[in-house]
């Protein structure tokens, strides 16, 4: 089987949750809500980042000046991250990259080699020290996943 490649995004303010998402599957994720849209092209070409908006006009911008870009237009999150790792080439969501990205501030993770009562491992970021386990929110956030990942490889076999 072929690697994935694994790109990495920036992500403008209206997709803030798409982000998040993008975080905790371990895509290299900037959110940016502040800046203009000149800046956020010039940031994403500068970083050979892909930026992901809802935008149109930002789109066909960023576009104009040869940048990667994708235009995010789904209804639900679901639809949101199938569009965005389908159109980065992306075949299938890595579970063993789960959590290994804070969904806050995009740092690193790290096993800190205990375990909580439901046996997850916890992790912690390198950059702002925020914990992770799979909680009970983790359920909820795992369907979301199989299901992008349902649609991801129904999409493959459809065109291989
Ligand atoms: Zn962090």
């Amino acid at each position: 089987m072929e690697e994935d490649s694994s790109p990495a995004f920036l992500v403008d303010g209206m997709l803030g949750t798409t982000a998040r998402k993008l975080r905790i599957l371990g895509f290299d994720t900037i959110y940016d809500p502040k800046s203009g849209d000149k800046e956020l092209v010039r940031a994403a070409l500068s970083s050979r980042r892909t930026l992901l908006t809802s935008d149109f006009e930002l789109y066909v911008y960023a576009k104009s000046l040869k940048g990667n870009a994708i235009l995010v237009k789904g209804k639900g999150e679901q639809e949101r991250l199938y569009q965005v790792l389908a159109k980065s080439g992306v075949h299938a969501v890595r579970v063993d990259r789960l959590l290994s990205r804070c969904s806050v501030c995009n740092g690193e993770l790290v096993d800190t080699g205990t375990e909580m009562l439901n046996e997850s491992k916890v992790y912690y970021c390198r950059s702002c020290g925020k914990r992770y386990w799979r909680g009970s929110h983790w359920k909820k956030l795992s369907a979301l996943f199989d299901a992008v990942n349902i649609m991801l490889t129904t999409n493959r076999s459809e065109t291989a």
